[in-house]
């Protein structure tokens, strides 16, 4: 950001200095907040309403009552600490908030004696998926197998099970070790560490290809071997070996369960896909998930995902969902610049958010965000009177999936007339893993003609950084910033940062969530170029026939 020669008062430069720092603060997070020695909340600002609360919630409250037994207990430790040595950096903190419903954050945070040991802290939020069947244990075990050398994660299982998998030949057997994680605990480290390195060992060498073992965390792990070898035999000697360097005598117990892939209708690919979701969201399950069995445990919540993939998947392929588009108007005229496409999966107003994050978890985002350019190329080349352009949103997920980019550009040089017409906005951007890839991606389009938004800027990990890589067209401003923007002192920080950056970079900015008269107009005042929100209309179903007649400024 370049520096004008300054002609401000130094009250003036104070401020812009102070906007600055917060500014920067909030590149690396979602909240901040200032307590007292005593508990008590000074100051909060940021993305509060991801807790529930806003900053008169919060002020003079205190702090550890937001908070979850476990998180309230590690914050004392920042107040007990001798002279502000302890220092929290990436720890994970449960704010309970409002709803009850525990939400994570990654946290740092410090005690500063020399100003009245008050405690100051960073939260960035974590997104989590909620699970929908059953409940969920409030505290995961730890990976007790995290520090094995070499062990594939369960997140990168999925290309390599899919293939071994497909053999009918082979199987995955999934091995719990119930008080693992207590006997980490209890044992000498160094015979734990050659316990836990010798069980993988004693596994890989019983898989197909002297590899294929993967840790689930917590307590499991999944093995892919040959349908005769006989598991039993090394997890009897395993619980043996436990009890050997157990200082109590007690051990573990060994369960084990054999995970078939042969569903009805459901492609290897798919299948595997749908193994491993349902193991990672086992995995985190705890003990306490209310199963009489492993087995049973697992095969609830396999039912579960498939029945949702195959209804997801039959929507996509009938086109059995329709299709809201919701006005983005320019702020300074209230004249419709464009819509925004909103698929509506039940013909009503129900939020589509739970549906799309489960299609990005398995995988199945991608045709279906095809299948939507499609409806969407269908309806703008179909409505002769449609003078403004249509956005899709495309997630992260596809635009970094080349086969979608390719069949995507094919779909769009046949219709190369619709460039001005039709635009992208990418979400869920905190996913994307290689940001050059995801930026060649974007080029393509845009050397196509079609502009791109970076939606929901300011959430997770989307933070200032991605624009040194990114380039777009328009950064639409997340809405949790844009609703406290006039109760919260800070969250005005941080919009006029980004409008500043995006000025700078030559990139418009949209605010969504505008939902009143002084938020638009506190927008505009502040150089956002566009707004979308239910104050200019919400979204409906089907193209509006003729464009929004202007709202008065
Ligand atoms: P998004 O792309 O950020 O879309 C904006 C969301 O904000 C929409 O929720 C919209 O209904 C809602 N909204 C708009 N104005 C206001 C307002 O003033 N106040 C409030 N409280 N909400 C407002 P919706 O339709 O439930 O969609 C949720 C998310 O689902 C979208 O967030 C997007 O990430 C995803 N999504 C929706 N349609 C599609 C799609 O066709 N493809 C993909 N990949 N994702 C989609
Ligand atoms: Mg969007
Ligand atoms: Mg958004």
């Amino acid at each position: 950001m370049a520096e004008q020669p300054t002609r401000e008062s130094p009250l003036d430069r104070i401020r812009h200095d102070r906007d600055r720092f917060v500014a920067f603060a909030f590149t690396d997070a979602d909240i901040l907040i200032e307590l007292d020695a005593a508990g008590t909340v000074l100051f909060s600002a940021g993305a509060l309403a991801l807790i529930g609360q806003t900053v008169d919630d919060l002020a003079d409250t205190s702090f550890a009552d937001q908070l979850d037994a476990e998180s309230a207990a590690e914050l004392q430790t920042l107040f007990d600490s001798p002279n502000g040595q302890h220092r929290w950096h990436g720890e994970t903190l449960r704010v309970t908030g409002a709803q009850g419903k525990p939400v994570s954050f990654r946290v740092s945070g410090y005690r500063l004696p020399e100003m009245d040991n008050h405690v100051f802290l960073s939260l960035a939020h974590l997104p989590i998926q909620e699970p929908t069947a059953p409940v969920v244990s409030e505290e995961p075990k730890s990976d007790v197998f995290a520090d094995v050398p070499d062990l594939i994660p369960s997140d990168g299982f999925t290309a390599a099970a899919s293939e071994k998998l497909s053999d009918p030949n082979t199987e995955l057997s999934l091995i719990e070790f119930t008080g693992l994680d207590a006997l980490s605990r209890r044992a000498d480290a160094d015979e734990l560490a050659q316990f836990l390195s010798g069980t993988i060992e004693k596994l890989r060498a019983k898989s197909v290809d002297g590899k294929s073992v993967t840790t689930f965390g917590g307590e499991r792990v999944g093995v892919i071997h040959d349908r005769d070898t006989d598991i039993a035999e090394v997890s009897d000697a395993l619980a043996e070996q436990a009890r050997a360097i157990d200082p109590d005598g007690q051990g573990i117990t060994m369960a084990r369960t054999e995970i078939e892939l042969d569903k009805s209708g459901l492609s290897d690919a798919d299948a595997v896909r749908a193994l491993v979701y349902t193991i990672n969201r086992f995995a985190k399950a705890g003990p306490d998930a209310g199963f009489g069995s492993l087995q049973d445990g697992y095969e609830a919540m396999l039912e579960d995902t498939l029945g949702r993939m195959e209804a997801f998947r039959a929507l996509v392929e009938n086109s059995n969902f329709e299709i809201a588009y919701q006005p983005i108007v320019n702020l300074a005229d209230r004249r419709l610049h464009h819509y925004e496409a909103l698929v509506r999966f039940d013909g009503g107003d129900q939020s589509p958010y739970d549906l799309i994050t489960f299609a990005e978890d398995l995988d199945m985002i991608t045709s279906f965000d095809l299948s939507m350019c499609e409806r969407i190329i269908d309806a703008v080349k179909a409505d002769d009177s449609l003078r403004v352009a249509v956005a899709v949103n495309l997630s992260a997920n596809s635009i970094q999936n080349a086969q979608f980019m390719k069949t995507l550009d094919q779909l769009l040089a046949a219709n190369q007339q619709l460039s001005r017409k039709l635009l992208f906005e990418i979400t869920e951007s905190y996913e994307i893993s290689d940001l050059n890839a995801a930026n060649k991606a974007i080029q393509a389009l845009r050397q196509r003609g079609y502009r791109v938004c970076l939606d929901d800027f300011g959430v997770g990990a989307t933070n200032f950084d991605y624009l040194r890589v990114l380039q777009v067209d328009y950064v639409k401003i997340d809405g949790s910033y844009v609703r406290s923007v006039l109760n919260e002192p800070q969250a005005k920080s941080f919009l006029k940062a980004i409008v500043h950056l995006c000025d700078d970079l030559g990139i418009q900015t949209i605010a969504e969530f505008v939902e009143d008269e002084e938020t638009a107009r506190f927008l505009r005042a502040n150089r956002v170029r566009f707004g979308q929100g239910f104050l200019f209309g919400r979204p409906e179903i089907g193209l509006p026939a003729r464009e929004l007649s202007p709202v008065p400024a």
